[in-house]
Formats: C-alpha cells, sequence, structure tokens
C-alpha cells in the first residue's frame, strides 16, 4: 500500500501516515504552468535583485516572525503530513530560527563587495552577483531547517527561488510560500510548486541557473547526471551512515547510551545526520547496551499528536520492508536482536524501535542508510579498530566520538573523512559551521559564510582610472 497515491494525472493525494486518512488532495502544477511561473520568476528576480540586502533581509525576518505566530497551526501540519511526534514538529520550527539570526548577523558583510587593492594604478574589487532562478528540490524529513538552508540563504542573496517540496511535505511547503508572500517578498520571486518526482524531472530540464537538492543519493545522482550539461551551480545534501564511537573512558555509561539513543531515534531516525551505527569499546559494552536497551524501552511509541510521543509514524510505508530486511540480514549474519524488529500491527506506518548488537560491517545494518527506528552496536577492542570501521562505509555526513580524553577524541575525528564531526555530542546541525556530505553524502555546502556565498557568484572587477 502507498502512503501518497496519485488519484490521478492532476491531484495528489496526501494521507495522514499515523492511520492511513486522506487530509487534503492537491492539483499538481503542469508543464505549462510550470513554464508560466519560470517566466515570471525570470522577471521578479531582475527586481529582487536591485533590492538591498537589507530590504531583503527584512523581509525573511518578518517571515521568521509569522512562522513563530502562527507556530502551533504550523507544527500540527507538519505531524499530520510526516507522522513527525507534536513536541518535534514544535521544536524543528522554533529551532530553524537560528538560521534567520544568523542571515541577520552575517549576510550584509558576506554579501558586500570586497576591496581587494585600494591603491596603485589598478584597483581590485569583488562583487558578489546572484545566480539568478534556482531551484530547490527539498526533502521531507526537516522541511523547515534543509528549506531554510537553502531558500532563505537564496532569497537574502538576491534569487527567485523554484522551491519543490517533497510530495510528503507539500503542505507545508504552500506554507512556506504563504508566509513568505505575506512577509514582502512578492509572489514572482518565491513559488512553490506541488508535484511529485515526475515535476522533480521537468524541473531537471527547466533552464535553471542553480540546483539545490537535498534528498537521497540515488536522486541527488540522477539529478547531478541530469543537469551536468548545463554547467551551473549544483549542490547535494544526501544521506548518511553516521558512526559513533563510544571509548573505553567515557565519565558516565548510562548518559552516553542516553545521548546516543537519542542520536539515533529522534525522528524515528529520518534524519539525514542520525547516529546509524555504534561501536563501543569491549571494556563497557555490556554496560552500554543495558543502559541503551533501557532507554529505548522507555521511549514513547504512538498518536504523534501526543505531546508525550517520542517515536511516531515513519512517514514513508515502503521503509519498513527496507527496515525487516536490515533485520533479517543481520540476524542471518550474527547478530541479536535485542527489541523490536517489526512493524506494529494496526493503523498507520508504526514500526517498533529496533535495537540489534553484536553487529558487523558486513550486515546491511551497518552500511546500507536505514532512516527509521533501527540501530547496530557492534563491540570494538580499540581505537584502531574503531576508526577502520568507522571510515569502512560509502557516505561521508558526520562522525562522533564519546571520550573524556579530547586529545584522544581528536586524534580519532581528524581520521573521519565526513564533513563534520562531533565530540561528546551528535545528530546536531548550527548555522555557524558549513554543513556539507562528502563521497556519498553530498557536494557543496549550505549554512556559515560558505552557504551564503553558494547563491552568489562572484565577479571580479579591475578597473584603472586613466
Ligand atoms: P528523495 O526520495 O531523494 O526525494 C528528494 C526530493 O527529490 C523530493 O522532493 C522528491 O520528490 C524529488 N525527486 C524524486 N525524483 C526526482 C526526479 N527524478 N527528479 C527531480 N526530483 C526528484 O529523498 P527523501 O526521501 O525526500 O529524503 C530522504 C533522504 O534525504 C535521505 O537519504 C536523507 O538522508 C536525505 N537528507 C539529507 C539531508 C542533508 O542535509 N544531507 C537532509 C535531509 C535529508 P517527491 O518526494 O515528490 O517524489
Amino acid at each position: 500500500m502507498l502512503l501518497y497515491t496519485m488519484q490521478d494525472n492532476s491531484t495528489l493525494v496526501i494521507k495522514n501516515p499515523a492511520n492511513d486518512e486522506i487530509i487534503a488532495t492537491l492539483p499538481k502544477e503542469t508543464e505549462a504552468g510550470l513554464q508560466t511561473i519560470l517566466q515570471n520568476l525570470r522577471q521578479g528576480q531582475k527586481n529582487w535583485s536591485q533590492r538591498t540586502v537589507q530590504d531583503r533581509l527584512d523581509c525573511i525576518v518578518k517571515f521568521g516572525e509569522l512562522i513563530l505566530e502562527n507556530k502551533q497551526e504550523l507544527a500540527a501540519i507538519l505531524t499530520q503530513e510526516t507522522g513527525k511526534p507534536i513536541t518535534q514538529s514544535l521544536n524543528e520550527i522554533q529551532g530553524a530560527q537560528n538560521r534567520i539570526v544568523h542571515l541577520q548577523a552575517n549576510a550584509i558583510q558576506w554579501l558586500s563587495e570586497e576591496s581587494l587593492v585600494e591603491t596603485g594604478p589598478t584597483l581590485e574589487k569583488i562583487v558578489y552577483e546572484p545566480l539568478g532562478v534556482i531551484a530547490n528540490i527539498s526533502a521531507w524529513n526537516f522541511p523547515y531547517n534543509v528549506g531554510f538552508n537553502v531558500f532563505l540563504y537564496a532569497l537574502v542573496a538576491g534569487n527567485a527561488v523554484l522551491y519543490k517540496p517533497s510530495e510528503y511535505a507539500a503542505l507545508t511547503g504552500l506554507q512556506f510560500e504563504k508566509y513568505l508572500h505575506e512577509a514582502g517578498i512578492p509572489t514572482d520571486v518565491f513559488r512553490c510548486v506541488i508535484g511529485d518526482g515526475r515535476l522533480g524531472q521537468q524541473i531537471l530540464e527547466a533552464p535553471m541557473d542553480g540546483y539545490f537538492f537535498t534528498g537521497s543519493y540515488a536522486t541527488g545522482l540522477h539529478i547531478a547526471k541530469a543537469v551536468a550539461h548545463k554547467l551551473v551551480p549544483l549542490q547535494l545534501e544526501l544521506g548518511g551512515k553516521d558512526a559513533l564511537y563510544v571509548s573505553d573512558d567515557v565519565v558516565d555509561v548510562k548518559q552516553a547510551a542516553i545521548s546516543a539513543a537519542e542520536g539515533a531515534f529522534y525522528n524515528n531516525g529520518q534524519s539525514c545526520c542520525a547516529v546509524e551505527r555504534i561501536y563501543v569499546s569491549d571494556k563497557i559494552y555490556e554496560q552500554f547496551v543495558a543502559d541503551f536497551v533501557t532507554e529505548v524501552k522507555s521511549y514513547v511509541v504512538g498518536d504523534p499528536t501526543d505531546i508525550k510521543t517520542f517515536i511516531g509514524p515513519l512517514t514513508r510505508q515502503p521503509q519498513t520492508a527496507l527496515l525487516n530486511e536490515q533485520v533479517a540480514d543481520a540476524l542471518d549474519k550474527g547478530a541479536q536482536l535485542k527489541l523490536g524488529g517489526k512493524e506494529i500491527a494496526g493503523q498507520g506506518n508504526f514500526y517498533y524501535p529496533t535495537v540489534l548488537i553484536e553487529c558487523d560491517n558486513r550486515m546491511k545494518v551497518m552500511q546500507e542508510e536505514s532512516f527509521g527506528p533501527i540501530i547496530g552496536i557492534q563491540k570494538v577492542s580499540s581505537d584502531e579498530e574503531a576508526i577502520a570501521c568507522m571510515q569502512d562505509t560509502e557516505y561521508g555526513l558526520t562522525a562522533a566520538v564519546f571520550s573524556a580524553n579530547e586529545q584522544r577524541a581528536m586524534r580519532i575525528l581528524k581520521e573521519m573523512n565526513t564533513g563534520t564531526v562531533y565530540w561528546n555530542c551528535c545528530d546536531r546541525v548550527s548555522p555557524n559551521v558549513p554543513w556539507s556530505g562528502r563521497k556519498k553524502s553530498g557536494l557543496g555546502a549550505t549554512l556559515s559564510i560558505q552557504g551564503i556565498r553558494a547563491f552568489v557568484q562572484p565577479k571580479a572587477y579591475h578597473l584603472r582610472k586613466l
């Protein structure tokens, strides 16, 4: 059974993943409609880019205020269409505001022209010009965070944005459009278009000035190939198989287990930077596993609209088959199931929080992105073994070490071929530092100065007065 089905070729039927009820039927954007929108955006961008950065920033700040004023309703929409527990929906909406604070503090400085040679016969400076009309094809799992990382930064930099939310977060995408327009962003500068992957495909074929994608490696690779001939900027924020190593010197094993479990199970494990595999020193392994299982057992699983719920339904029903396959493969190769391992019977896409121990890197659960409430735990006997296991992956998003010894942790983190590393924390994104993936986890960076410069092109001026 598909969670979201195309009722006919012109509408998108949206179902609540907690109870399979239809919550909306949305008209899909047509190919002709898309062409008109793009022509309008092309025109709108010219005027938008003439406005000052401060002026554009003021609109973004107003947008942030409107989002906060309406956050209860917006959280309810997010929970209804993705199944995200309501407290986590509220956290996401509140947390994403830090992108706006970050832009307020830095955008003017980072988008201003830079004079590099101010004396002598030839003056030299850099001017940062917007790219033009960019496409933002986005994911459903954290639509506020990953959406804001792209469209807010792109807009402040003077671009027009064609935003295609995932079909699993389409209602939230429409709310972004509503409040951006209400905040003063012209209707021909930001547009949200509704549709499934076929609409995404049409966007790839359209004349865009840049592609900014958040989603899976498979779709990211497809996009990279499809737009390569255009030679326009391409940014890919993709999946991960993020490792966490718990060394034998952690001061508080129980606290390490609680933090690791939260990193693995927050948002039902549907985070790009969720902890996806855990390596634990053999000296503390038994205690860590016991504390970890106790913690996961304490999670309230069920109705995502209940403020006590920590684990709601999976957003996408087909993910349960992948999780079942990972469990079967792990058990076949010698893992032990400590908790869960199957769907919860009844309505909705519920899956028991699942803990597998005695895992090793031959298992799919330690190699392939799970994107669900499942974790594999492996015993290691040295830092060297942990480093080798953590590095044995096709992905490169994040890696974490829990250790009381900073030097020891830094030595391990230096070895990691990932865009982000964590010491005594995990599953964390900050606008102050770049967010980027290596290998199959992506290309380019959002957030920080890199994240804003991604939406401009430098023009070099050589100026000689005669
Ligand atoms: P997905 O299936 O790859 O879809 C992502 C977007 O691409 C959706 O809007 C989707 O539309 C669209 N799409 C599908 N086929 C397309 C095509 N042929 N051409 C153009 N666009 C197309 O990924 P997802 O399930 O939404 O997101 C989960 C993945 O995103 C995970 O791998 C996760 O790790 C990754 N992620 C990464 C980050 C990061 O910052 N690195 C953040 C969040 C998520 P429809 O949904 O309408 O089909």
